[in-house]
């Protein structure tokens, strides 16, 4: 790469100012050792907690320092570490955060089963009592797990279990970062290239068809070829479900994750029902892209295509940083005035430099505004990569600025919400605008519907075949590659087999997704979008209550449920309503999309 920035060579107004949370390692090392302490001290506290309301509130005081100091610890190291990831001391620094965080939180770990042996009756009063004001949320959380929380004894021994039922994910995560060989394919320029799954989204998006299908076909049989293996392993990581639902009470395993969220199965299969009753407009927008893309049929391979409308977004980080602001003008004049800090004061890390880290995160600790890491390139990407980031950011910061620290972290059930909604309003501003622009609309509504296919559509399919794999093994059959690939090939054929040719091959696909190993977690991708489409749409009607009890939202943390959350925000997701008005949007959009294709190029 051409003069490569690095941490040396890049301005300094474009990085992120970590001394806001230590003013150096020196000061890291001193509250390193300082929280070792804290450890310790708390450890004393074990046995006192039934000896009433003072001793009970001290340990909790403490746990809350602990948690604070072991975030700030932990996060410093992490954005030191990103900012050159070769870099041995910071490497070593965030090493020994990790085994501090397992140190202290093994001595902190009597509080729970402590807390939820007090007599029947006490732990309410608790919650009720104003002096346990910054402990309430997370005092109803452990008492919600009472009915499932075992005797001392037997929680020692789920604990134990957890390794072993943990061998599944270990095994997976070796066998496809380390030990797979996906072979070779041709690229473009007809040379043989080296095969990795992430290379693959490259190849796939390239024009030329036959790279394309090779590429996919190749990835495809790659893992088909480990199936058996693969399967054992899924199956592995399923049996240890059964084993913890079962153990815990749970009617099964989708309820006993579901539980900690304290969402409903009803959500779950609401959301799989109402997605179902899209399929046709996804079907649509799938042929209008087939046609778009000249065409006459389109495989599984086809699908990430892009389209070259001849208009892109160039801006340097000044220029997306105030078009970020106008997008989000329909927020309210104090959340411009706020996030305009982000840049002047240094919350984001801009530019990619030698070794930094890739991607976009945003990351924050309850003293200090929030930071967000970019690798900033000046296309509609990292644009709406800013907007999305910053959503993120400002989540934390209303959050952190309204809520007590032990109640100001959010869930992640609720956390792509803010981000998304960013994400829409800068769409929509853009879209108006380039009113007249032909070619920049079709751009970014293209943009968005793709979004809308894989966040909403892809991952509900992705919910909707781990909840049947689970269902499967709890009503005794046994989970092996045939039938985990048909059932995977019968999911694609519902949900793209209306317009796309489903290659046989794409039989394999669920065996590359690693979030398969995180039970239940993907379809919170897919509600979190559809309750942000429905909030941004209720925000830009101008509706002010609709605004305001979104900008309540912001600030409500981990302070209640995250279904009660977003009811403050104005979405209920306990019905299918919010998926189904993000749905009307995609038809909306679809429709648009059709019209400004079918329009001549000069019209
Ligand atoms: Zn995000």
């Amino acid at each position: 790469m051409e003069n490569e920035l690095t941490r040396s060579t890049v301005d300094p107004k474009y990085t992120w100012d970590v001394t806001r949370i230590y003013e150096s390692d020196e000061a890291w090392e001193a509250a390193f050792a300082k929280l070792k302490e804290l450890g310790d001290a708390i450890a004393a506290k074990a046995g006192t907690l039934a000896s009433g309301k003072e001793a009970v509130l001290s340990c909790l005081r403490m746990e809350d320092e602990m948690g604070c100091v072991l975030s700030c610890i932990y996060t410093y190291a992490m954005m030191k570490q990103n900012e050159d990831t070769t870099a041995g001391k910071y490497q070593a620094m965030l090493g020994r955060a990790g085994t501090l965080y397992s140190e202290v939180m093994a001595k902190a770990a009597f509080i729970t089963p402590e807390l939820l042996s007090l007599a029947d009756g006490v732990l309410e009063g608790y919650i009720a009592d104003p002096d346990f004001a910054d402990f309430d949320a997370a005092l109803a959380k452990t008492l919600r797990m009472k009915p499932h929380t075992l005797s001392a004894r037997e929680e020692q021994l789920l604990a134990m279990a957890g390794d072993v039922c943990g061998a599944s994910e270990n095994a997976y995560d070796m066998l496809t970062d380390a030990d797979m060989d996906l072979g070779t394919t041709r690229g473009e320029d007809g040379k043989k290239t080296k095969l990795t799954d992430v290379r693959l989204n490259s190849f796939l998006v390239s024009p030329d068809r036959a790279v394309r299908k090779a590429a996919y076909t190749n990835v495809m049989k790659g893992y088909g070829k480990l199936g058996n293996a693969i399967a054992a392993m899924y199956a592995g990581q399923v049996k240890g479900d059964i084993f913890n639902a079962k153990a815990r009470g749970f009617k099964n395993c989708r309820e006993s994750y579901l539980y900690r969220d304290d969402v409903s199965e009803d959500v779950y299969d609401s959301l799989i029902d109402a997605i179902h009753g899209g399929l046709d407009t996804l079907a649509e927008y799938l042929r209008i892209k087939k046609e778009q893309v000249g065409l006459a049929n389109m495989h599984m391979y086809d699908m990430y295509l892009g389209v070259d409308t001849g208009f892109d977004i160039k801006m340097d980080i000044d220029e997306a940083f105030e078009t970020f602001l106008e997008a989000v003008k329909p927020l309210g004049e104090d959340y411009v005035a706020d996030a305009s800090r982000a840049l002047p004061d240094r919350w984001i890390d801009v530019y990619e430099t030698k070794n930094k880290r890739g991607g976009a995160y945003s990351t924050s600790v309850h003293s200090a505004p929030p930071y967000v890491l970019l690798n900033h390139k000046k296309t509609y990407d990292g644009l709406s990569t800013l907007c999305h980031e910053m959503g993120h950011a400002m989540h934390s910061f209303y959050s952190n600025k309204t809520q007590p620290s032990a109640k100001a972290d959010y869930t992640i059930f609720v956390a792509e919400v803010a981000s998304t909604c960013n994400e829409i309003l800068l769409s929509e501003y853009l879209m108006k605008k380039y009113e007249g622009n032909r070619a920049a609309r079709i751009m970014l509504i293209g943009h968005l519907l793709e979004h809308f296919r894989t966040t909403v559509f892809r991952q509900t399919m992705f919910a909707e075949f781990e909840h049947k794999a689970h269902a499967m093994a709890e009503a005794g059959e046994s989970l092996t590659k045939d039938n985990l690939c048909a059932m995977y090939y019968d999911l694609n054929k519902l949900y793209y087999g209306r317009a796309v040719k489903v290659d046989k091959e794409v039989q394999y696909e669920w065996m590359r997704i690693p979030h398969f190993y995180s039970s239940f977690y993907v379809y919170k991708y897919a509600t979190g979008f559809c309750a942000a489409v429905a909030l941004a749409r209720g925000i830009l009607s101008g509706d002010e209550e609709k605004l305001a009890a979104y900008r309540r939202f912001l600030t409500l943390g981990g302070s209640m449920t995250p279904i009660e959350e977003l009811k403050v925000a104005g979405v209920d997701m306990s019905t299918p309503q919010p998926v189904c008005e993000a749905l009307d949007y995609f038809a909306e959009l679809v429709m648009l999309y059709r019209e400004l294709l079918s329009q001549e190029e000069n019209a």
